[in-house]
């Protein structure tokens, strides 16, 4: 037996993986090595990875600026309680995330994941209204095919149907659901497709605590992406009906559709913003619910005059040093620049297989090539042979998509978009 395949037959034995069969993840490879692009096997084979792994990793692996900013914060300090405590990368990096984000956006709350960040902003919606003597807004409106997480409240607000709400029935909270957001990015904007969202808000805005999206692209929820209007009309809306815009750019954060927010693309602001994934640049787990003065003056005067939240591992210092480097590195360079070339050549590459009989659509957005297909992808094939051509790439559902590094190369870059050709 081979050190991979001992490995994997471990592995098969004690560990689950994320939406696995226990026992039976589906093909499964060791990694042993990853450095910029690639992965590299137990087995010897390196692939390009056209995930940025679960698309955190927007710098590649192991990226030097990283790697030695980790290094220093580890010879200084290990992780201290956030409680009572402070340290400096923890500060600057609230600061940064100030500064970069839209201006009403002024408070930082750092948690261990997306999903977490996710809790917290529900939670921060629901204590906002509380004290403000609304404890009958407790509800979220979203629309159909979201996805934020895998946590009960969170689950709350993913798309019913892919987040099986049926088995979770009589423990998810029940919320209200809008159609999905439509029309497409590029597609002419049709003002009936707010109307049902309209309407719910108007009759149902004194139970609703906060409208929850993810901004232009709806991620795993089947990468969708969304006209600017419905930002727009959607934040008229809720100002209009007196409910918060929580935007949750865990997915969208950071570059990856072409702006550093996905939120740009409207040129408006949500009232609470997550961001997590690239954050770290896929160093470590981390993330951000930013909110407003008001927000944080409302929950301050209320009941019990304190945010009811506090992760253990809250604002580990090696992960906010991390993020640190990971955010002087995107603007180190001209990543908008660089994600608009990623833009070009996935629609010069990926737009002709839309006349293949399998294609169902081709989308593409920022550093986000998507192939969406007639039929479910077979995963068991598909994968295996997706990594015969050296690629890794993870599809879901009809989606077999890339999300690539920003540091990838033109010819990598082409070798992903020619395996997803191949594999079709
Ligand atoms: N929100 C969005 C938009 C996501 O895409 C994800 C993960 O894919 C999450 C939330 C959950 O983040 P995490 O997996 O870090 O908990």
């Amino acid at each position: 037996m081979s050190s991979w395949d001992e490995l994997t037959a471990r592995d098969r034995r004690v560990v689950l993986h994320p939406y696995a069969a226990p026992g039976t993840p589906g093909p499964l490879y060791a990694v042993s090595r990853t450095e910029g692009v690639h992965l590299h096997l137990d087995d010897g084979r390196a692939l390009i990875d056209g995930m940025s792994s679960w698309w955190a990793a927007i710098h590649g692996y192991n990226h030097p600026a990283l790697t030695a900013a980790m290094g220093r914060q580890l010879a200084t300090m290990s992780h201290v309680m956030f409680g009572g405590l402070t340290h400096e990368p923890a500060v600057a990096l609230c600061e940064r995330l100030v500064a970069l984000t839209p201006e009403p956006l002024t408070r930082v709350f750092l948690s261990d994941s997306g999903s977490v960040s996710v809790e917290v902003a529900l939670k921060l919606a629901l204590q906002y209204q509380h004290a403000r003597g609304k404890p009958a807004k407790n509800k979220f409106l979203t629309p159909l095919g979201g996805y934020h997480g895998d946590t009960l409240g969170a689950m709350s607000v993913c798309d019913p149907v892919n987040g099986m709400h049926s088995l979770f029935r009589g423990v998810l909270a029940q919320q209200i659901f809008a159609p999905l957001p439509g029309p497409g990015y590029h597609a002419v904007w049709e003002s009936s497709s707010i109307d049902e969202v309209e309407s719910l808000l108007r009759w149902r805005a004194h139970e609703i605590a906060a409208v929850v999206i993810e901004p232009i692209v709806q991620n795993a929820g089947g990468l969708r992406f969304h006209h600017p209007e419905y930002l727009r009309r959607l934040r008229t809306l809720c100002d209009q009906h007196d409910v918060l815009l929580i935007f949750d750019e865990i997915a969208t954060g950071f570059g990856r559709t072409g702006t550093l927010f996905g939120c740009e693309h409207a040129d408006i602001a949500p009232d609470v913003m997550c961001v997590g994934k690239a954050l770290t640049g896929g160093m470590l787990t981390l993330a951000a619910t930013l909110i407003t003065d008001a927000i944080a003056d409302a929950i301050a005067a209320g009941e019990p005059g304190v945010f009811m939240h506090g992760p253990t591992y809250m604002g580990n210092p090696l992960a906010c040093a991390a993020a640190l480097a990971n955010l002087e590195l995107l603007f180190s360079y001209d990543h908008c620049a660089r994600i608009a070339q990623i833009e070009r050549q996935l629609w010069r590459e990926l737009s002709p297989l839309a006349e293949h009989p399998g294609v169902e659509d081709v989308r593409v957005l920022g550093a986000i090539g998507v192939l969406e297909l007639k039929e479910r992808v077979d995963f068991e094939r598909v994968v295996p042979a997706l990594v015969a051509r050296g690629v890794w790439l993870r599809p879901f559902g009809k989606l077999l998509y890339t999300m690539p590094p920003y540091i990838i190369a033109s010819e990598e870059l082409s070798a992903v978009t020619g395996a997803m050709a191949a594999v079709l």
